[in-house]
């Protein structure tokens, strides 16, 4: 079969600058063997109508990682794509939880995952019945990958989307990233600022707004969506966001002498969906004492002064993945996804920017890491348009 193939032999994080090029890793390959069902109940296969370029995709090409986090991927091989709409090979048209856990696995589970957390589970680095080595589809090739022809994954992972929109169920995966990002705040206040309107910040606010109708959303970054995804103003990210907020809300300016100035009567919750240096500075500069901010997406190694998390008694909530919720009763955080992308009425129509087929690759995936320049959101692959002649 025809996918997209990472080869990881070298762990990323040893490449030097000199040579981490976009694409070093990644090459299209037309002799892959499909991948097969592994020998346990439950598992079918795949055909991916369209596969989305996440943040981490974009990573992967460019060989970044973090060493901390190579002992959880793992795999030598990857084919990517974990945002996945496609077809079974009975004709069901469904979105797919990547995360494979214990219960994949074919292990008794683990403490997360007897908990009702099987997003955190113990043992992504142990293959076990799946043969997947790493966190779940989309990032060792043995269970194929979104940016591949086939892949396989288990029934428990699949959620039905019957003839809801390819543009929309695409966004099943990254929607409830979000959501789970945004259940992780337990309402505190009316006020929340989102930092990155990219495809996940958008996905926050777009769930801050169902979840609470009335919430102030402040969107910090590039990009014009945030309005319609349900932000009240976007704000360009910079030095005035602290003082445009004191602005708007009557809170105060406070201004150290050696440092940027900080927002008093802060906001009750930040959203930091990009994880830099800059963005965490200035999320832990608008927080009110005792806010949270809640960090979504890949974070990496960063330098930043953490001083006013427990000068003002700050929570700082990691998220990944999504599963059960239990704010939502334990119902998973795709389901509700999948409820709100078939509602027309969900803002997230204009999210997906780019469809390229699989051919085009590389041209994908540079509109991918070019972001706002390209006025790209969510890039997407078609990776079996070859198969679909009559396919627009
Ligand atoms: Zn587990």
């Amino acid at each position: 079969m025809r996918a997209v193939l990472a080869d990881l032999s070298v762990p990323r994080y040893l490449l030097t600058a000199a040579t981490r090029r976009p694409g070093l890793l990644l090459s299209l390959r037309d002799d892959l063997p499909a991948p097969a069902l592994p020998r346990a109940p439950g598992w079918v296969r795949l055909h991916p109508e369209l596969s989305g370029i996440c943040g981490s995709d974009v990573a992967v090409a460019h060989a970044k990682s973090s060493p901390v986090l190579s002992a959880f991927y793992p795999a030598r091989r990857q084919i990517p794509g974990h945002e996945v709409v496609a077809v079974t090979d009975a004709g069901e048209r469904v979105v797919v939880d990547p995360v494979v856990s214990c219960v994949h696995r074919g292990f008794p589970p683990c403490r997360s995952c007897r908990d009702g957390l099987p997003y955190v589970c113990e043992r992504f680095d142990q293959p076990g019945a799946a043969g997947c080595h790493g966190p779940g589809i989309g990032f060792d090739a043995a269970l194929g990958g979104g940016w591949g022809e086939q892949l396989v994954a288990h029934e428990t992972q699949l959620h039905r989307v019957g003839a809801l929109s390819a543009h929309r169920a695409v966004l099943a995966e990254p929607a409830s990233i979000a959501l789970h990002a945004a259940l992780q705040w337990r309402r505190r206040g009316d006020r929340a600022v989102v930092i990155g309107p990219g495809t996940i910040g958008l996905l926050v606010m777009a769930a801050l707004r169902r979840l609470h109708p009335d919430l102030d959303i402040t969107a910090v970054g590039p990009g014009s969506l945030a309005a319609a995804a349900g932000a009240d103003r976007t704000l360009p990210a910079g030095p005035r966001v602290v003082e445009t907020l004191a602005e708007l809300h009557g809170g105060r300016v406070v201004r150290p002498r050696l440092s940027r100035p900080l927002l008093e009567q802060g906001v009750d919750v930040v959203v930091d969906c990009v994880g830099r240096p800059s963005t965490l500075d200035l999320a832990l500069h608008l927080l009110r004492p005792t806010g949270m901010l809640v960090l979504v997406g890949a974070a990496g190694r960063q330098r930043a002064d953490w001083s006013l998390v427990w000068s003002r008694q700050l929570t700082v909530q990691g998220t990944v993945n999504s599963g059960p919720e239990p704010s939502l009763g334990g119902r998973p955080t795709m389901a509700q996804a999948v409820e709100w992308l078939s509602d027309p009425s969900y803002p997230v129509d204009a999210l997906v920017t780019h469809v390229f087929d699989l051919a085009d690759w590389r041209a994908a995936l540079s509109t991918a890491a070019a972001g706002p320049r390209a006025s790209a959101v969510k890039v997407t692959l078609r990776p079996n348009a070859r198969r679909e002649p009559g396919a627009g």
